[in-house]
């Protein structure tokens, strides 16, 4: 039973822009194009924006808040292929429902949290995919740990039984100097590096976002995150509207 889709006029453009702005840094950084990943962040969009996305092709979505996140994942189980990706804070009280409906957590921080998602994630699904979240620009983040506790925290997550520890992920501060930009991305690059020292082989750096997916492009990412860019513009973070 296919419910109507409620069109929202620009989501498709929107996309297709944003693939474009993805080719055209891609080109230039001569990156293949099918090694960047977009996931559409939906947060605080409704789950008819998500539909009218996946129509026009769009297949990862990623969520901020959890109650919100569960509740969309719930509502369109019916799009097969759908993969859904958890990016915001994660409190370790909250962790069951999130390894319980999502494919991705990129939020990462501490291995209480990791811990939980294992021995919650469901054993009849595929192991949870783990970005470790990294604060790369010091005093002006609060979320992320600190480049030099990495590497300790992703072996103990590459140990944990139903996780697979894929990348790592960070949020710079909004800047338009691509030197900062460049300087931010590149503390993940070097430290995917030094954990291959370590034998710890990661395939996935999750970074960029509406206003610095090209910089991220050029610095390696992997794995881009645009909300805006697709959906346009929201409303203060502090008040998600009901899923
Ligand atoms: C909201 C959010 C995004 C998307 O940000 P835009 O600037 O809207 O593209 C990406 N990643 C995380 C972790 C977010 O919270």
């Amino acid at each position: 039973m296919n419910e109507p889709i409620n069109y929202m006029p620009g989501i498709a453009e929107n996309l297709n822009a944003v693939r474009a702005r993805l080719d055209t840094a891609g080109r230039k950084h001569a990156r293949n194009p099918e090694s960047i990943r977009l996931v559409a962040v939906s947060k605080t969009f409704p789950g008819t924006a998500v539909r009218e996305a996946y129509a026009a092709g769009q297949r990862e979505f990623g969520e901020n808040y959890v109650q919100e996140g569960v509740g969309k994942v719930t509502e369109l189980a019916d799009l097969p292929e759908i993969v859904w990706h958890f990016i915001g804070p994660l409190q370790s009280n909250k962790t069951r429902v999130v390894a319980e409906h999502f494919h991705w957590v990129h939020s990462v921080d501490r291995l209480k949290v990791a811990q939980r998602l294992s021995e919650q994630r469901p054993t009849d699904l595929p192991a949870l995919n783990i970005c470790l979240q990294v604060n790369v620009s010091g005093e002006e983040s609060k979320s992320g740990l600190p480049p030099a506790e990495v590497a300790e925290l992703a072996i103990a997550v590459a140990g944990l039984p139903n996780l697979h520890l894929r990348g790592l992920m960070c949020i710079p501060e909004p800047s338009q100097d691509e030197t900062v930009l460049a300087t931010r991305f590149g503390v993940l690059v070097t430290l995917q590096e030094a954990l291959r020292q370590h034998g710890i082989v990661l395939d996935t750096l999750s970074m960029g976002m509406s206003g610095d997916m090209e910089q991220a492009v050029a610095a390696g990412s992997t794995l881009v995150r645009v909300g805006t860019a697709i959906f346009g513009g929201r409303a203060a973070k502090s008040a998600p509207p009901a899923a």
